[in-house]
């Protein structure tokens, strides 16, 4: 674990092991923390903040320390992707493309830094001198899950960095290593110690502690909605602020004048990209009936087609998934699926592959003739498992399409100008594409309506997340009256 700057054992001297996904072997072996090493943890972000040099520099040197960081991460890149497809799964090429663009968050959260000020109050006491200024909020606990750890925590980190709070990170417990790795380059970075603090553990014990700490003052959570629930549980004892980003069972929504082919690559991007673990899957599909025939067709043809294999191998489609528990999910998923009388178009099941049997992996799999109440339409699978479902009318499409306890995301595809605007507004989601499916950004807020979240992630406004408004009176007559005596 990484506290104060020093790579340390647990406290109580226990260790863990992490298992290669594709292979099914142990490949990290870590520590396995308690109460007594997230304490150590908080202790040294609150003494950073507090008492240590992080607490006393200017934005302008945090951006400056950040800048830094970024170009380590990009030098170090091709490592760190290694590690995260490794620990999880993830093709290469796309932990690849995440890892760089860690460096990217950074520069543009780099730029928020040194442009955090607060105002002067026009008030309505001519007396006083009204300003505020903005400060870091405190300490953050930083909770992460297991499909893209890097690029979740950096959602969180640079944000927090450019505010000037230090931060305790929890990771996955099966998907740890890539951001002890990340810890390794903040001292090289030039950062204090203390600043970036990760404590590792089994399960959700250490998360659940670190929530419940009265020295944390936010709590960013990415996670399962159940877990959501349970840490803002833990952090309402504290009245501790929380940021949620949750699960989704985002509506995928074709009408009959959309391109196609464009169609085609967005949904086995939205469905089949890695394995179908992303909150922002597009797991039902609504397809209006005219064209329903055509597209699940060639979606079939193009599942059938999708080349399983190492994560590791550029010619790679689709890995394993991360987890052996979440290819049992899966696999339960598909069986209600069929007792519920949906209809296996393709997939359903394990590779026969023999290269493939030591892995997780699943066949891309499309269900057809899904009513929007049946379990597999409502409950997030978190895998490559898409559901079909036809439609005629546009406003009974929405009605479904909305009718989901999520509300992360959604793609619409028309060519018509008027109705791709009015379907982005009348859903209740976070994110909406239109004639696109999956794009993410630094620049754009990101975050989930309903039981999909709380908060929004990117964008130049999550760093307020991270930040505390305090108002300074300055009386400027000297002539502050006895409360007495009041004229
Ligand atoms: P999870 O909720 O099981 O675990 C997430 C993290 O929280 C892990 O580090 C875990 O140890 C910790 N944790 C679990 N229970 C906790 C508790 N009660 N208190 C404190 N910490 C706790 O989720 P997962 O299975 O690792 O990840 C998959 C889930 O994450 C899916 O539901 C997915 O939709 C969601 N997700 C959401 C987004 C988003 O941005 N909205 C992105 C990726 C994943």
């Amino acid at each position: 674990m990484l506290i104060n700057g020093e790579f340390v054992d647990s406290a109580g001297g226990k260790r863990y092991q992490s298992l290669n996904p594709y292979t099914g072997q142990v490949w990290a072996d870590l520590p396995d923390g308690d109460d007594v090493d997230v304490a150590r943890a908080v202790c040294a972000a609150r003494t950073a903040l507090d008492d240590g040099a992080w607490g006393r520099l200017t934005g302008i040197d945090r951006a400056r320390l950040m800048r830094r960081l970024a170009d380590l991460i990009a030098e170090n890149a091709a490592a760190l992707a290694e590690i995260e497809t490794t620990d999880n799964g993830k093709l290469l090429r796309e932990t690849s493309f995440q890892v760089i663009s860690l460096s990217e968050w950074l520069h543009y959260y780099a730029g928020v830094a040194d442009k955090i000020h607060g105002r002067t109050i026009p008030s309505d006491k001519p007396n006083f001198l009204v300003y505020t200024r903005r400060e870091p909020i405190g300490v953050v606990a930083a909770i992460t899950p297991w499909n893209s750890p890097l690029l979740l925590l950096m959602w969180k980190l640079a944000p927090a960095l450019a505010a000037g709070c230090p931060i305790v990170v929890k990771p996955a417990d099966q998907t740890s290593a890539s951001t002890l790795e990340l810890g390794r380059l903040f001292a090289e970075a030039g950062f204090p110690p203390g600043v970036f603090n990760v404590v590792t553990g089994v399960g959700a014990a250490c998360g659940k502690t670190l929530v419940r700490r009265p020295e944390i003052d936010k709590v960013a959570f990415t996670g399962s909605t159940r877990s959501g629930i349970d840490v803002m549980k833990g952090a309402a004892d504290n009245l501790t602020s929380v940021s949620l980003e949750l699960g989704g069972k985002s509506p995928n929504i074709v009408f009959d004048d959309a391109d196609l082919d464009a169609v085609l690559n967005g949904t086995i991007a939205g469905i089949f990209a890695a394995s179908g673990q992303t909150c922002i899957a597009g797991s039902r599909l609504f397809v209006h009936e005219a064209v329903a025939d055509e597209l699940v067709g060639r979606l079939v043809e193009r599942a059938k087609t999708i080349v399983l294999g190492d994560p590791l191998d550029p010619a790679t489609e689709m890995g394993p998934v991360a987890l052996e528990s979440q290819l049992h999910t899966i696999l339960g998923y598909i069986d209600i699926g069929k007792q519920d009388g949906a209809e296996l178009a393709v997939g359903g099941g394990c590779p026969a592959r023999k290269d493939l049997r030591g892995g997780y992996f699943v066949e891309p799999t499309i269900f057809t003739g899904v009513r929007n109440d049946m379990r597999i339409a409502r409950e997030e699978i978190f895998g490559p498992v898409l559901s079909v479902i036809t439609f005629k009318d546009e406003q009974e499409m929405l009605n479904q399409a909305n009718d989901s306890d999520f509300g992360l995301a959604a793609g619409v595809w028309t060519n018509d100008i008027r109705r791709g605007h009015r379907i982005a507004h009348a859903l209740r989601s976070g994110t909406v594409w239109v004639n696109s499916y999956r794009a993410v950004s630094y620049t754009t807020p990101f975050g989930g309506y309903k039981m999909s979240g709380i908060g929004r992630e990117n964008g130049v406004d999550a760093v307020e997340e991270y930040l505390e408004t305090k108002a300074i009176w300055i009386e400027l007559s000297n002539q502050t009256r006895d409360p007495f005596r009041i004229a």
